[in-house]
């Protein structure tokens, strides 16, 4: 008897993997071959090679990125915040085991320092082998790999970031706690007096308490917060939010100069992420 990993199925001699969303929703994908499937001290790692999405990283049975539009939420939780800090030379990545996104924050010579922390070394080591459209095969000699839980790891650090990015999974299993006010106090004194912080901040349309969560938690830490959108169609609903905070006031994205190359975000994106929709100035007004 054939035994699948959990999240898989096979219906009618085809694999298909189904994301148990909520009560209501499930999302389903065909899958051409496993690639890679193992447990870790923290969670069940799968690589699957998929017929939409082509090479698609799963954790516990929900999918973290894809090949197909991995890019979308690496270049937007990097090149944002980036762009806005007038100097960005150290940087922290909490989470990020893809390595798409220090593979963005790699395209700014003014960096020095990537310190990356990656609570599962599994997950890098299964996203470098069989996700080099999202990981890049990173190996910049800038990029520390860190295999700490960055729970911790924020604890000890004071005064030392420019730049810090929170990529992390949902709020459950080992990242549950990175979006707690304790977190994010932490991750406050671990910038420098002019540092900003950038963090996934979840579904606006199916995980709106989560994201007013964090704006809340965030606004009462930061002098200036900003919250920007952008679309990922692997995501539950598609459409995605990421919060800034920020020690210092935050430019005008229509002053914000971009050239890096990239895929999705450019000048025009970097303006527009940051309109957002009535119902969505609505849950904010109201938080
Ligand atoms: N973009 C994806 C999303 O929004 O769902 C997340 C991508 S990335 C793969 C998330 C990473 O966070 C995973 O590799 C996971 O192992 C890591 N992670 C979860 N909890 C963590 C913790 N407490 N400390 C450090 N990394 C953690």
């Amino acid at each position: 008897m054939e035994k699948l990993p959990k999240a898989l199925q096979r219906i009618d001699d085809e694999l298909w993997l189904t994301e148990d969303e909520r009560d209501n929703l499930k999302i389903s994908y065909r899958v051409k071959k496993v690639l890679f499937e193992e447990q870790s001290p923290y969670q069940h790692v799968m690589v699957l090679d998929t017929y939409d999405f082509g090479p698609m990283l799963v954790l516990d049975g929900v999918v973290q990125t894809t090949s197909i539009d991995g890019h979308i939420y690496n270049e937007m939780i990097s090149h944002v915040p980036l762009s806005m800090h007038p100097n960005p030379r150290d940087v922290l990545i909490i989470g990020g085991g893809d390595c798409g996104v220090a593979r963005e924050v790699c395209k700014y010579d003014s960096v020095r320092r990537i310190d990356m922390v990656e609570i599962d070394e599994l997950v890098v080591k299964a996203s470098l082998l069989h996700m080099p459209e999202v990981s890049g095969n990173l190996s910049d000699p800038r990029v520390n790999y860190i295999f700490r839980d960055g729970l911790q790891f924020a604890k000890e650090a004071s005064g030392e970031y420019d730049v810090i990015i929170v990529d992390s999974s949902d709020p459950v299993g080992p990242a549950e706690h990175l979006f707690d006010l304790e977190f994010y106090r932490d991750l406050h004194r671990a910038l420098k007096e002019d540092g900003l912080l950038a963090c996934q901040s979840q579904s606006p349309i199916f995980h709106q308490d989560v994201m007013v969560r964090s704006w809340d938690r965030i606004g009462t830490l930061f002098t200036h917060r900003k919250l920007y959108t952008a679309v990922v169609p692997t995501y539950p609903g598609g459409m995605w939010s990421f919060t800034i905070g920020s020690k210092r006031p935050l430019p005008d994205p229509a002053d914000v100069r971009f050239d890096k190359d990239t895929r999705y975000c450019n000048g025009d994106v970097l303006r527009s992420c940051f309109a957002l929709p009535a119902f969505l100035k609505e849950i904010l007004d109201k938080a």
